[in-house]
């Protein structure tokens, strides 16, 4: 296995790698540009809600992105902010006490969605079910990446409110599409002979039934949004989606977590859990995905990005990519949650 020298990912990964190793990321790489703070407050003073009660929305997770968004918005921007958050029932216990700290803190209104039938935990387990012989998991993110976004639209449309507020960053981008992750899952069940294969199609298919009922109780017009697969639904009319990071605001981690820690009380998982994406119980089995079908986890493809956009020193990236304890504790938490839902694993 070759390793590309700029960013350490490993040539296992689908990208193209040049006779140098250099892979296409980094050959294609230029630092990206922000408006800065001043722009982010003339952007979003015409959102401005004379008559109504909020002035934006803020999706949250209660990761640091989303949680420093907030405190941004209503201490910085002085905006009056209602933050949504999606509860699939797979939530870090650490993000839930660090929602409740932000209300707190900051004296925001948060209002907590549920789909009210709980089919994302018979989808997961569905899901599990289907996919546990293979050994991957590609596409168990598939009913949030829509639940989300339509909580959120369905928010702003019942509340009037134009404006959101995003948290993606540059370095979350995984660069990998769903069709490489189709063709590894497949070639994974090749070999699990035909009761095998009975058992997958008829557990894929309950869990289809399962996210159509979901996306059915979380219903956002026009029906596509019932169908599209793994683009996120379409957004009602007249919406103006900001994202911070991506545009405005250079993302720095060591600030948004001192800011969160002084002003909110926000904390971390306990040491030695990922630091990136730590919000979802699921993300070991995303990260088990990765190192398996391509030879590294998700939290080393993060890694990455920030070591190429200098975010990360060499020490920093030398030790995500040597440590072995991934592997073990990716398997405990995975085995937690098939406990959790009562399957054998
Ligand atoms: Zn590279």
């Amino acid at each position: 296995m070759g390793y590309c020298p700029r960013c350490h990912v490993p040539d296992t990964l689908p990208l193209d790698f040049d006779g140098d190793n250099v892979c296409s990321i980094c050959r294609s790489y230029s630092e990206p540009e922000y408006l800065g703070l001043e722009a982010l407050k003339r952007e979003v003073e015409r959102f401005r809600n004379p008559d109504g009660r909020y002035d934006c929305i803020i999706p949250l997770s209660g990761g640091k992105d989303s949680s420093y968004l907030c405190y941004l918005a209503s201490r910085v921007l002085g905006l009056r902010v209602l933050a949504v958050s999606y509860d699939s029932g797979f939530r870090h216990p650490v993000a839930g006490s660090n929602i409740d700290k932000l209300e707190r803190e900051l004296g925001i209104d948060i209002k907590i969605v549920k789909s009210p039938h709980g089919d994302e935990v018979s989808f997961v387990r569905h899901f599990l079910m289907a996919a546990r012989k293979a050994g991957v998991y590609w596409g168990i993110c598939t009913f949030c990446h829509y639940a989300i976004e339509a909580s959120v639209y369905r928010e702003a449309r019942s509340e009037g409110i134009n404006l959101i507020l995003w948290g993606n960053t540059h370095h979350e981008n995984l660069w990998v599409g769903m069709k490489d992750k189709y063709r590894m899952l497949f070639s994974e069940l090749r070999g699990i002979g035909p009761a095998g294969w009975v058992g997958f199609l008829y557990h894929a298919a309950v869990s289809a039934i399962y996210l159509f009922k979901l996306r059915s109780s979380l219903y956002l017009p026009p029906v596509r949004n019932l169908f599209t697969v793994s683009t996120p639904p379409y957004p009602p009319e007249g919406i103006h989606n900001i994202r911070v990071f991506l545009n405005f605001i250079r993302w720095d981690a060591e600030q948004i977590i001192g800011t969160l820690e002084r002003e909110i009380g926000w904390e971390m998982p306990a040491a030695g859990e990922a630091t990136e994406r730590f919000d979802c119980l699921l993300e070991p089995f995303v990260n088990h995905s990765w190192k398996r079908s391509f030879g590294l986890t998700t939290k080393q493809v993060i890694s990455s990005n920030l070591y190429r956009s200098k975010h990360l020193t060499d020490n920093e990236i030398d030790r995500i990519y040597s440590s072995r304890e991934d592997g073990e504790r990716l398997a405990e938490a995975i085995s937690e949650v098939y406990r959790k839902l009562g399957i054998d694993e």
